[in-house]
């Protein structure tokens, strides 16, 4: 698939709010500072698309992003949404917040109809922790297909990926399932993520 374009369309806290046109959607979630903003500029190509922000743990809404794609050999146009979820686990977010967090999130990743899949970042460079294994757990059981995914991953010797990634699944008690490690820095990873996104669009 090529991006050809991808511009920020909305945000929401509520159903209302959610784009009115309905699109396939592909959702990204992750602690803060994992590198999801990093990333989803790099798989766009869009430079600031999604804010590389300075303060974690800031972002609390659902946003929305209008993502032009094209397929070889498709003639139509293959948009899709890309859909930012606030980060889980920032330690200063109080516990008040963190409630309503999760209520206005799970009610948007258990009801919207358009979901194809969950990209659920970990730092390559930590164990999962228990709000990855958590929210991991928590998306399976609501039958929502998760691709994890490996950030950070030119910070770590091809080696220590490799044991990483093996941690990765023993925690998260799946050994069968692909981690894709990516570094937004090289572009790693970004091939193998679009491809999977491609398979979606097409289905
Ligand atoms: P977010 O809070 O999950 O959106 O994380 P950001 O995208 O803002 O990234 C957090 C920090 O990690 C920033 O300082 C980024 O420059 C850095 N970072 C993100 N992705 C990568 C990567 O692939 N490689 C390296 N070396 N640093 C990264």
């Amino acid at each position: 698939v090529i991006i050809t374009q991808g511009k920020y369309l909305a945000s929401a806290v509520k159903p209302e709010q959610y784009p009115e046109l309905q699109r396939k959607e592909v959702v990204f979630i992750g602690r803060s500072n994992v590198g999801k903003s990093s990333l989803i500029n790099s798989l766009t190509r869009v430079r600031n698309l999604a804010r590389v922000s300075s303060q974690p743990g800031k972002t609390q809404t659902i946003n929305f992003y209008e993502i032009g794609a094209k397929i070889q050999d498709v003639p139509e146009r293959q948009d899709f949404y890309l859909v930012d979820l606030p980060g889980y686990g920032y330690a200063k977010t109080g516990a008040e917040r963190r409630k309503i967090w999760s209520r206005f999130i799970n009610e948007y990743l258990l009801t919207s109809p358009n979901i194809q899949f969950v990209c659920q970042l970990i730092d390559i460079r930590h164990e999962p922790m228990a709000s990855d294994v958590e929210m991991f757990k928590w998306l399976v059981e609501n039958n929502l297909p998760v691709l994890v995914i490996a950030t950070k991953a030119d910070k770590v010797s091809k080696n220590a990926a490799a044991k990483s990634i093996a941690a990765i699944k023993r925690k998260l008690g799946v050994q069968e399932m692909d981690v894709l490690p990516y570094s937004s820095v090289k572009n790693q990873g970004r091939d193998e993520l679009l491809e999977v996104i491609a398979g979606c669009l097409t289905d």
